[in-house]
């Protein structure tokens, strides 16, 4: 179908759509063994395709896939031990397992940060349909950081279109209006 541009394995084959009544799902790293489980007891919201060099993609993906729940609706529930964050300095801790290199959980510390409470998960580790589906894709020139030719930028992007997914090299109009509107609340 389309283009054979790869974006993301959960994502090409057609976007899907959420379940009613979905209400959460348990994910796993890709150990073969001892594997590190997260249960999340809610819906997702946000999900998108995202492009930036920080967010965990699985193999020979151009983008990850990334969704937000409230943080007091994720635990990890086994494998606590193989987490270790990947880089402390970053707004956001991604907790990846230490046997795989898969990103389980990433949360906001800084509670001043416009997405504070928010935990960012990749659902299709947990192998389950219904959560919310991408919505767009965000920080797309950035996978030229990564090594993407520049060329082949129109015909990803084309093929995002394809996929319903508007592509932004930030994040989409409503979640940057959401930070900026943080910030000026902040300023007041
Ligand atoms: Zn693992
Ligand atoms: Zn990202």
């Amino acid at each position: 179908m389309g283009n054979s541009v790869a974006i993301h394995p959960a994502i090409d084959a057609g976007v899907l759509p959420a379940l009613p009544a979905f209400s959460g799902g348990v994910l796993h790293c890709k150990c073969p063994s001892d594997r590190v489980e997260v249960t999340i007891s809610a819906q997702t919201a946000h999900n998108h395709a995202c492009g930036c060099s920080k967010c965990w993609k699985p193999e020979g993906a151009l983008f990850s896939q990334v969704a937000v729940v409230s943080r007091d609706k994720l635990k990890v529930t086994a494998h606590e031990e193989k987490l270790k964050v990947v880089d402390p300095g970053a707004a956001i801790q991604r907790h990846a397992c230490t046997g795989c290199g898969v990103h389980m959980y990433g949360r906001i510390e800084n509670k001043a940060h416009p997405f504070f409470g928010l935990d960012f998960v990749h659902t299709e580790l947990s192998g389950v349909r219904g959560w919310s589906p991408p919505e767009f894709a965000a920080f797309v020139s950035s996978i030229i950081e990564t090594g993407t030719d520049p060329a082949r930028m129109p015909a990803i992007r084309a093929r995002l279109k394809e996929l319903g997914l508007e592509p932004y090299d930030c994040l989409s109009p409503p979640l940057m209006d959401a930070i900026s509107t943080h910030v000026a609340r902040s300023r007041q």
